[in-house]
């Protein structure tokens, strides 16, 4: 990846590169006594994915829970929504969590045998407001490992500078192309999950979805401008503004999508989402 200055980044080169919009759907946290809008059985996420998917999003980031709304990483609960988004989403790309909040240990990477496209990956340990986000050396190798056998596409979680760069943990991902298993490469390396940061700081990360709670919609616009792409959704920010809720994941994608019209950015296809991200074809 080269820097945002680099001669072939310019303006002409950015404004060429198709936009992915990530949809992160439901989160561990948020729920529906703070948005209502908020999807939590498998059969809202599903028609919520899918009224985000049809809005231009083009990657799914997908967090199961439990009845009572806690969070889970229940794989049968991921197996349901594995079957029926690929009916409804042609294409979509779908990315499940590994996250610390949905189990412990071991048991946030039970669904990576399902073999989802894309998994997140936090590598490393971090500071969130009331708990340490703990992610442990062999944790995150474990994970690491069970997604390389699975052909699962990392994201890195970048919840702190010091994680934003792919690790010795998670340097490449093979796919799966014919049924052939095939090393992706330095291009084909992990994909970038960033959670806000000065444009100073994002010089070089193009290949990253940049988002982050409430100034999501500035850090949309920033990734936009530097060639980048975006995250949105009720996991990450379950406002529109100040005032309002988010009426729901499909009215924050069209927000970006209008945004990308504004600095002459056009939307990914899913099949050129899955070519910049080196996954086979749907
Ligand atoms: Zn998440």
């Amino acid at each position: 990846m080269g820097s945002w200055q680099d001669p072939d980044r310019n303006n002409d080169s950015v404004g060429a590169r198709p936009c992915i919009i990530t949809i992160a759907v439901t989160g561990s946290m948020p729920r529906k006594r703070d948005n209502p809008a908020v999807p939590v059985t498998v059969s809202e996420q599903i028609e919520s994915t899918h009224a985000a998917f049809e809005a231009g999003a083009t990657v799914a980031h997908l967090h199961v829970r439990n009845d009572d709304e806690t969070p889970s990483s229940d794989p049968a609960k991921f197996a349901k929504l594995l079957e029926g988004l690929p009916r409804h989403c042609p294409g979509l790309i779908v990315q499940f969590s590994t996250g610390g909040r949905s189990g412990k240990g071991s048991e946030r990477g039970t669904m990576l045998s399902l073999e989802p496209d894309m998994a997140s990956l936090a590598t490393g340990s971090c500071n969130f407001p009331n708990m340490i986000y703990e992610n442990p050396p062999a944790l995150i190798r474990e994970l690491a490992a069970l997604m390389r056998k699975h052909c699962v596409k990392p994201e890195i979680e970048v919840f702190d500078l010091s994680l934003r760069r792919p690790t010795r943990q998670a340097p490449t991902c093979p796919v799966r192309v014919g049924g052939e298993e095939r090393d992706a490469g330095r291009q084909g390396g992990a994909y970038l999950s960033g959670f806000g940061a000065p444009p100073s700081n994002a010089d070089g990360h193009m290949d990253c979805g940049w988002h982050c709670g409430r100034h999501q919609l500035e850090v949309n616009r920033w990734a936009l401008q530097l060639g980048g792409h975006c995250r949105t959704g009720l996991e990450d920010n379950v406002r529109w503004d100040r005032d309002m809720l988010a009426p729901s994941n499909a009215a924050l994608v069209t927000r970006v999508a209008e945004l990308c019209a504004t600095v002459r950015r056009r939307l990914a296809t899913v099949s050129e989402a899955r070519a910049l991200l080196a996954l086979p074809p749907a």
